[in-house]
């Protein structure tokens, strides 16, 4: 039995690779120095992967902002605007991915979306009639090359053609149907060279091969990959698809002259039925998906090895693997040595998994494998009582009321009182929420945490960061005012440090986009609120202004979605004991004179499953619920807000609307209006915050183009809706570039209402 991973983690285990770029962005490191920390990362991991007896190791898995913008550059799918920049290739490709300003030019980062069902996001690659998709890149071939000097053969992964065709973003006429030709092409010459450079296997990512599919796309699947595997030229050509199963599109998998194909066996829940209903033919490899790419738990081996030997009777060459890349892991838990073990015993990280991987190997090659000691070992673990239960909370959860998921009363009349509550103009200003994390900001949390300040000091301290940041606010004329999240690390983990139930890692980072990472706590058990978690930020910096201060909270689905779940409950069970904690809090910043609260869904759209048939059944149906459940207790005149990131919400614009909240902003200026449309479409009564300014790139928008985008959303939603704020939260840009940006985006809004509009 041999045994694989779909792809590693790349940011580097102590983030090297995030550092560096910073660094190279600022211009303090060049781009050789910056060359050299990649290399290191790369050859640390090819090595360790080698010492950990992997058979499959991957290579071009590594990225230095994004995989999908990596293979959009490889196949010259580069628009115009940053080529005329005339940059080096590395400034080039930054440029896409971040947008640039300055004395060549400027230009916006092209658009960035969810990866599939994950926290992380890929750059939108975009096509014109005049892209000629051709192979001109060599990332590839030079990494394959990097780790043959150490003598490693690696297996090159590269996202397939299907899959970059359904994700390239066509601004012309043209279509997908028009780069068929070209796409083949350009990825028959990738396993030429391959071949020429002595590749035994190539690896091509499908993942959008588990979305449910049209016959057009079966068809183009095919077409693909009847031209592209007629030039194998002697490599082995390996089909891999995760998060999910390929139900839509197994025979014709099954069919087409690949030599392996990879399955996921944990998310793909007909995976199995597939394989086994089907049969799988026996000149091809199985790559089978059981060590789980998304979760921090131990793999249960008894469980693995059931689904292994049913394999095992149907394919006649199966070869372990994980059921996705290990990018949504973090690196190892060698790093954390606060953690008491009797936790850290239940956890595997991506090293761990490797481990996994060869341990589960050992036990498949034996002959009586459930008689093996890791077997055993593994038994033993799983059979021992977690600490987990916390009575009162599930006693809680049991006397939810229907009732307790509906608000009164209904929008239309919340609405009217409370716009004679609070006279806003029309088209108010407000932010998201954080404001930039200076290093004076993260010295001040990091010094209190390691016990160097006192807490007095640390309120002092952060009082006068959020006296700062509201007489900021009121010095530009913004309407609806924050406190700055100056508190935060992070708005999931913020609040995990503050309910029972939770675990924290301390260096368990995962890679959300580009250089940006985020820690997910660990449910561990039942989780409550212990206290009040924000009233005491929010009403000192209510103290300080008469204009209303907007409450700033994280919502249920997205605390859970950014958590590593628990696998022992539901996720439904666990969204509703974190619905009622946040509930508690809301009330309290009622009762506290704080009137207007926000709170975030960021993640919503996260864990939407990836099959239409599934949304409501399998996740809409009790993530709503559980956000309704926060704010039914509200009086008429609070004021709901929530935040949502990356908009791809159009689908389920009805599901939004039931969320009833009284405002809801979102991401819209690095992707078109389209969603203002749907929303009009759909006659969506909540008012709309459409972000005007993108806070994931350093650029400051003009006063004229925020303008600009104002009247054309005004052109689809009613002036009596229309909020003006940036996309998201503030805290990963700087104070040089927010400011002016926020003075231009109040600056934008009163000009448009100045013209009687
Ligand atoms: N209130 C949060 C912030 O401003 C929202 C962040 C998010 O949507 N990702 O940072
Ligand atoms: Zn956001």
């Amino acid at each position: 039995m041999k045994t694989s991973v779909i792809g590693y983690p790349r940011i580097g285990a102590l983030r090297e690779l995030k550092f560096a770029c910073e660094k190279y962005f600022k211009g303090n490191v060049t781009e050789s120095e910056l060359f050299h920390t990649a290399k290191h990362i790369r050859c640390t991991q090819w090595t360790q992967q080698r010492e950990n007896g992997l058979d499959f190791i991957p290579s071009n898995d590594f990225s230095l902002y994004d995989n999908v913008l990596d293979t959009a550059v490889l196949f010259n799918i580069i628009p115009d605007r940053y080529k005329a920049l005339g940059l080096s290739a590395l400034d080039t490709y930054f440029a896409m991915a971040r947008g640039y300003q300055g004395d060549k030019g400027d230009v916006k980062a092209l658009a960035m979306k969810k990866w599939f069902n994950t926290n992380y996001h890929y750059i939108v690659p975009e096509a014109d009639d005049g892209t000629e998709l051709k192979l001109t890149g060599t990332k590839p071939f030079d990494e394959f090359r990097e780790a043959l000097e150490l003598g490693i053969q690696t297996k090159p992964v590269i996202t397939g053609a299907f899959t970059l065709l359904k994700l390239v973003r066509f601004t012309g006429t043209k279509t997908e149907k028009d780069f068929i030709a070209q796409t083949a092409e350009a990825y028959a010459k990738i396993l030429e060279q391959f071949a020429a450079l002595g590749a035994e296997w190539v690896q091509f990512d499908e993942p959008y091969l588990v979305f449910d599919l049209s016959a057009d796309d079966i068809a183009l699947f095919q077409e693909l990959y009847r031209t592209i595997l007629e030039r194998k030229s002697g490599v082995k050509v390996l089909l891999q698809t995760y998060f999910g199963d390929i139900r839509d599109c197994y025979r014709e998998a099954v069919s087409l002259p690949f030599d392996g194909i990879g399955m996921d066996f944990l998310e793909g829940k007909q995976s199995l039925s597939l394989v086994l209903q089907n049969g799988f033919p026996q000149d091809k490899a199985l790559f089978a998906g059981v060590v789980n790419g998304k979760n921090i738990w131990k793999n249960q081996y008894s469980k693995t090895v059931t689904v292994v030997e049913e394999l095992k009777k149907q394919c006649s060459q199966v070869v372990l693997s994980t059921s996705c890349s290990l990018l949504h892991v973090p690196y190892t838990l060698k790093n954390e040595t606060a953690l008491d073990e009797k936790y850290t015993k239940h956890f595997a990280f991506a090293e761990e998994k490797l481990s996994e991987l060869s341990e589960l190997k050992a036990i498949l090659d034996s002959n009586l494998p459930c008689q093996t000691e890791e077997y055993a070992e593994n038994a033993a673990l799983f059979a021992e009582k977690r600490d987990s239960v916390d009575k009162k909370v599930q006693e809680k959860v049991n006397e939810i009321q229907p009732s307790d998921f509906f608000r009164l009363p209904e929008f239309s009349q919340r609405e009217k009182i409370q716009k004679e509550k609070y006279h806003l103009p029309i088209l108010p200003t407000t932010t998201i929420g954080s404001f930039p994390q200076t290093a004076e900001v993260k010295a001040n949390r990091r010094k209190w945490k390691d016990g160097a300040i006192s807490d007095e000091d640390y309120i002092k301290k952060t009082q006068e960061q959020i006296a700062e940041c509201v007489a900021f606010q009121e010095s530009i004329g913004l309407d609806v005012l924050v406190h700055g999240e100056f508190e935060r690390n992070d708005m999931v983990e913020y609040f995990g440090e503050n309910l029972s139930g939770y675990l924290f890692t301390e260096k368990a980072w995962v890679q959300s986009y580009g250089t940006r990472c985020v820690k997910p706590p660990v449910i561990w058990g039942d989780v409550g609120r212990k206290k009040p978690m924000t009233v005491a930020w929010s009403v000192y910096a209510q103290s300080l202004t008469k204009k209303p201060m907007k409450g700033m909270l994280t919502g249920p689905v997205t605390i859970l979605n950014w958590s590593f779940p628990r696998e022992d409950i539901s996720l439904k069970e666990s969204a509703y004991q974190i619905a009622l904690a946040i509930r508690e809090e809301t009330l309290d910043l009622e009762k506290n004179g704080i009137n207007i609260i926000q709170i975030d869904e960021a993640a919503l759209r996260e864990k939407l499953p990836l099959r239409k048939s599934d949304w409501y059944s399998e996740y809409l149906d009790w993530a709503i619920p559980a956000f309704r459940l926060v704010h039914s207790g509200v009086k008429p005149q609070t004021q709901i807000h929530t935040h949502m990131c990356y908009s791809e919400f159009t689908d389920i614009i009805p599901a939004i609307e039931n969320m009833d909240a009284d405002v809801i902003t979102f991401e819209a200026s690095r992707s078109d209006l389209q969603i203002l449309q749907s929303l009009h479409k759909n006659h969506f009564k909540t008012q709309v915050g459409p972000g005007v300014y993108d806070i994931h790139s350093p650029r400051i928008p003009s006063v004229a183009e925020m303008k600009d985008s104002l009247h054309k959303m005004l052109k689809i939603v009613s002036k009596e809706k229309l909020w003006v704020n940036p996309d998201c939260g503030l805290k990963t840009r700087g104070v040089l570039e927010t400011k002016p940006s926020l003075k231009n985006l109040v600056e934008a809004a009163k000009e448009v209402r100045n013209e009687n509009i």
